[in-house]
């Protein structure tokens, strides 16, 4: 079973595939984490991204497939995997399926967990993180017991440049440009399944396993 997640950044689709690995067993691969892993291993893969990194330039899709592909190939992946983070462009896409073509493979679901922008920016400003030691909260979700204090280490919280409404925007306006049009991709290739991510994320996780099942 080879899934792709979809959905905005907050959309909690991270959540999901993490839940998804779990239960069924595969395993749960997000492209931030192989290209750090490339670049620690120091692998011919890993050294010809960070020239393109370190250059300041966006890494080739042709190289970050490669990346991909080399990771799915490992044996821990034959029975299937969840893509998160990638594609993230139709032309990523378009490259991903020429690869699984050759190999006679090819994506079986694309989950989109759908939040509309204004559930998304209202979850990112209730987060808090503290100064100090770096624990998170939320405000609804996961309130501390006195407001504004960190209960691990009694310092001041803060809500971080990251999930402020501005810079919530901007990531969701580059999401809507680039990355949304594969919902209407994978739907005409016939394997996409869409799920309400606005409930209570055990809710979703249900969701997707009916689908799945
Ligand atoms: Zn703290």
């Amino acid at each position: 079973m080879k899934i792709i997640m979809l959905g905005a950044p907050g959309a909690g689709k991270g959540t999901q595939a993490e839940m998804i690995s779990e239960k069924y067993g595969l395993p749960h691969v997000s492209t931030g984490d192989i290209f750090r892993a490339n670049i620690k291993n120091g692998t011919e893969l890993g050294k010809e991204a960070k020239k393109y990194m370190d250059a300041g330039q966006l890494v080739p899709d042709e190289l970050t497939v490669k990346i991909l592909l080399d990771r799915v190939a490992q044996d821990d992946c034959k029975n299937g995997y969840v893509l998160d983070g990638f594609p993230r462009t139709i032309p990523q896409a378009e490259v991903l399926d020429k690869a699984l073509t050759e190999l006679g493979d090819k994506v079986d679901y694309a989950i989109n967990v759908d939040v509309p922008d204004e559930n998304i920016i209202n979850r990112m400003s209730g987060r808090r993180a503290c100064v100090t030691c770096g624990a998170t909260y939320h405000v609804v979700y996961a309130p501390t017991k006195v407001e504004g204090i960190c209960d691990k280490c009694g310092s001041e919280l803060i809500l971080r440049d990251d999930d402020k409404p501005e810079t919530v925007k901007n990531r969701l306006e580059v999401y809507h440009k680039q990355t949304q049009p594969l919902i209407e991709y994978y739907d005409k290739k016939g394997v996409l399944k869409e799920v309400d991510g606005t409930v209570d994320m055990n809710e979703v996780f249900n969701s997707i396993v009916s689908i799945l099942a």
